[in-house]
């Protein structure tokens, strides 16, 4: 029996690891399907304080595992296939079959990249992509487009010029719902070409399968255009990343997320089960936010497992 168990090594998963090994915990993290989270992907994180010259995703997400490491956590390079809640007593399976009991646990599941065309999935691996930090090396000297218009298009945009001859910014409204300094360091490049009002149809195929162009329609006059390029970067909004909770005790709002019971602390509707970052925050969505909840899942935890564990002194 593991005293407690944090489903996901993202910026709420480290948090949580490091406040309950600093409390002599020794909690186990499953790193989950992507160690670090969807802020590995993030190429310049620069609202994370604490780094007046910026850092990466994934600088930042490796140092909170090692930080939370130093301190005792045990992070185990697997995602959880199978979890049923009981009071004390959270029974996990993990994707090599293993299994583990938890006194308690702290769900940090994040957020997955939202698919914003119907046909996007064909093209994984053909020219598409939800990471320019990833894959825009592929495209240097060639025409790309990016899809969105919120922060996360846009810092996927300014990653790409690196690489790209030009960036479309393919944009279905007419003003960016992104904070402005990422608004204006767009509209300043000379790589970046905005498509606004032009809503995303298709995607058009070269002989080979792969990625020749964007298809788009003008939400104002109807008309459509082809966007020729080699390669397009989605980043249409996230899900939460809470599907192996689907059909257990712990209830879900309508889009998925985790309900907190009360919007100030971790906890959720089962005792010993805590919630934080992105999949229990369908508002913020920041690292800095996640790392917050994250501190408080794992002190809430330390508090539960105290006031209620038959090991506890
Ligand atoms: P977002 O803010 O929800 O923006 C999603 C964008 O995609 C919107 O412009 C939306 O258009 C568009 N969209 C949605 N479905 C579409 C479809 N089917 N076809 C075409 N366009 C579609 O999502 P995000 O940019 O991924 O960011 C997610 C969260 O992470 C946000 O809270 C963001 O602030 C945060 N984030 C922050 C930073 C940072 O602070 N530096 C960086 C990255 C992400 P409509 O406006 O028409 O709905």
């Amino acid at each position: 029996m593991e005293r407690l168990v944090i489903l996901g090594s993202g910026p709420a998963g480290c948090a949580a690891a490091i406040y309950a090994a600093r409390a002599g915990l020794v909690p186990v993290i499953l790193a989950g399907m992507q160690p670090g989270g969807l802020l590995t992907q993030t190429n310049h994180v620069e609202n994370y304080p604490g780094f007046p010259d910026g850092t990466t995703g994934f600088d930042l997400t490796d140092a909170m595992a090692r930080q939370a490491q130093r301190f005792g956590a045990i992070l185990k390079y697997n995602a959880a296939t199978k979890i049923a809640f009981a009071e004390r007593n959270n029974h996990l399976t993990l994707d090599d079959g293993t299994e583990l009991a938890a006194e308690a646990v702290v769900l940090a599941l994040g957020s997955r990249h939202r698919l914003g065309l119907t046909d996007e999935k064909r093209f994984l691996g053909k020219g598409l992509s939800y990471c320019a930090t990833c894959d825009g090396a592929f495209f240097r000297n060639q025409s790309v487009a990016v899809i969105g218009g919120g922060d996360m298009a846009l810092e996927e945009a300014l990653a790409l010029t690196a690489f790209a001859a030009e960036v479309h910014l393919i944009h279905r409204r007419d003003t960016l719902p992104a904070t402005k300094i990422l608004a204006d360091r767009v509209s300043a490049n000379p790589k970046v070409i905005i498509h606004r009002n032009s809503l995303p149809t298709a995607l058009e195929a070269d002989d080979s399968g792969r990625v020749a162009g964007v298809r788009i329609q003008s939400t104002m006059t109807a008309e459509t255009a082809l966007v020729p390029c080699k390669g397009v970067f989605v980043a249409v909004g996230v899900l939460p990343n809470t599907e192996l909770l689907e059909g257990t005790a712990l209830p879900l709002d309508e889009q998925g997320y985790i309900k907190l019971v009360d919007g100030s602390r971790s906890l959720t509707a089962l005792p010993g089960v805590f919630a934080a970052g992105d999949c229990a925050d369908p508002h913020y969505r920041q690292a800095i936010i996640a790392a917050g909840m994250g501190a408080k899942a794992g002190m809430d935890a330390v508090n539960f497992l105290s006031e209620t564990s038959p090991h506890s002194k």
